[in-house]
């Protein structure tokens, strides 16, 4: 981005924000915008008067405690291969972490798409395969395509964790909460899916804009622009700064796969709790690939790690920095929450690039 560019959006938020007259609090809700304002030091161009606030979106992030508990007994059962994106391999349990069990002989294997841990399943067919997924709107529509397969096929030592969740329930759940916000930064990719249609009802209900962005500097500063300029102008609704990739009805046959395998269901989130519909299910006919059912997992009451203050950044009430462990006890080599770990945590974004 040129400097006339950027000053050009400079320029774009001072006058907003004059015309608006008071102070503004956004939220940019993915965990890859909050790399990128990190990276590029964005912060640095926005006018004083407004604050952008991280969201909950990094899946690794909200995954509550007690399901990451679980996975850690999943790896305990003797034959099984667990396979997960990386990240999740550090999230810190109470006592161990999946690292932790790869180091005591666990055998758990980092995928890069659910279709390679259904490949693991298909070479190794004497032993049971668990693929964890977690993900938004972004990832469901590939796990489902990769469950439905697996069906098909008949391949019987595949199944899944699954710890799926819906971002604009978290959205509507945030803006019912405390965390006064004035508008939301959405996510591009799980917009491409959803559609920015999506967030017109919590828009209208709150009267808040909210702006599908993209990734780039000049992205990301074209949405705040937009955001600023719609709360001036009394405008809420649902806006794509994302042009080149998002639609307002989005992807329905992405939506289509997703919802041939999955249905909508309560989920508890990390910082935010229980939110109703916020989360995906395995279908009554792909019960069979249901690893919760398959190894009589048991439930996990509620459980936090003692200090970690994950949950509350996640809800946008407390900044990075603000935690007593940022940076002391708790740093990428020796993360005490989530946040610090994944790649989209807010707390590896800020101690890495701010
Ligand atoms: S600094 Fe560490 S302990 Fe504190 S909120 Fe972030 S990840 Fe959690």
């Amino acid at each position: 981005m040129t400097p006339a560019a950027t000053e050009k959006f400079a320029e774009r938020m001072r006058a907003a924000i004059a015309r608006i007259g008071k102070p503004v609090r956004l939220m940019e809700v993915c965990g890859t915008h909050t790399h990128a304002i990190a990276r590029h030091g964005l912060r640095a161009l926005f006018p004083p008067e407004l604050q952008l606030v991280s969201g909950p979106g990094c899946p690794v992030c909200v995954t509550p405690q007690s399901e990451i508990e679980r996975m850690i007994l999943l790896a305990r059962e003797p034959g099984t291969i667990l396979c997960t994106f990386g990240d999740m391999l550090r999230v810190p349990g109470i006592r161990s972490s999946l690292e932790q069990e790869r180091t005591n002989g666990a055998d758990i294997r980092v995928v890069y798409s659910p279709l390679d841990a259904l490949a693991v399943a298909r070479k190794e067919p004497e032993r049971e395969v668990v693929f964890l997924a977690v993900g938004f709107e972004t990832t469901a529509p590939v796990v489902a395509s990769v469950a439905l397969e697996a069906l098909e096929s008949g391949t019987k030592n595949f199944s899944l964790l699954v710890g799926h969740k819906l971002i604009p329930p978290a959205m509507d759940a945030l803006l019912r909460g405390e965390c006064q916000l004035d508008g939301f930064l959405t996510p591009g990719h799980v917009s491409v899916v959803i559609g920015s249609q999506a967030y017109d009802d919590l828009a209208r209900e709150f009267r808040v804009p909210c702006v599908a962005t993209g990734f780039e500097p000049a992205d990301i500063l074209e949405g705040v622009a937009m955001l600023l300029e719609s709360i001036a102008e009394c405008r809420s609704g649902s806006f794509i700064q994302y042009r080149s990739a998002v639609r307002p009805e989005g992807n329905p046959q992405a939506r289509e796969v997703m919802f041939r395998a999955f249905r909508k269901a309560g989920s508890e989130w990390r910082g935010l709790g229980s939110i109703p519909g916020s989360g995906l299910k395995l279908k009554r006919d792909l019960a069979s690939l249901d690893a919760a059912q398959r190894f009589s997992l048991p439930e996990v009451a509620p459980v936090e790690i003692p200090g970690c203050r994950c949950g509350d950044v996640l809800r946008g009430l407390l900044s990075p920095a603000d935690c007593p462990l940022f940076g002391n006890a708790c740093t990428p080599r020796t993360p005490v929450g989530p946040c610090m770990v994944s790649s989209e945590g807010s707390c590896a974004a800020r101690y890495k690039y701010e």
